[in-house]
């Protein structure tokens, strides 16, 4: 779900509070990830009403967006699956793993 980008929510928004938090542009689930590099150290998403309010699954926006880590992974696993499934050109270099580490 989108989260709206009002003044009530952002008021809700734990994100100042957070030891993750990276700056602008803040309340990242409806502004999109930080500016500044994020490291990561905790997330108070899950005890923020606007989390609840709108159904929300993910954490760390300020790292992966509004759209979530697991819509970017989704979107990785499908370039994947066109790359293997001859989509792309020969030139076309093979999408980095999701799954993998490191
Ligand atoms: S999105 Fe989560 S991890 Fe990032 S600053 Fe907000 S509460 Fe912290
Ligand atoms: S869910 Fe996370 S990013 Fe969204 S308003 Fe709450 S603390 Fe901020």
């Amino acid at each position: 779900m989108q989260v709206s980008d009002s003044p009530v929510n952002a008021a809700k928004c734990l994100c100042a509070k957070c030891p993750s938090f990276a700056g602008l542009p803040g309340f990242y689930c409806a502004r999109g990830r930080a500016r500044g590099k994020v490291i990561c150290a905790g997330c108070k998403c899950r005890e923020c009403a606007v989390f609840n309010e709108n159904s929300l699954t993910d954490e760390y926006y300020c790292d992966h967006g509004e759209e979530g880590v697991e819509a970017v992974l989704k979107s990785v696993r499908k370039q994947k699956a066109e790359w293997e499934a001859g989509a792309a050109t020969d030139e076309t270099p093979a999408p980095a793993d999701p799954e993998k580490k490191g």
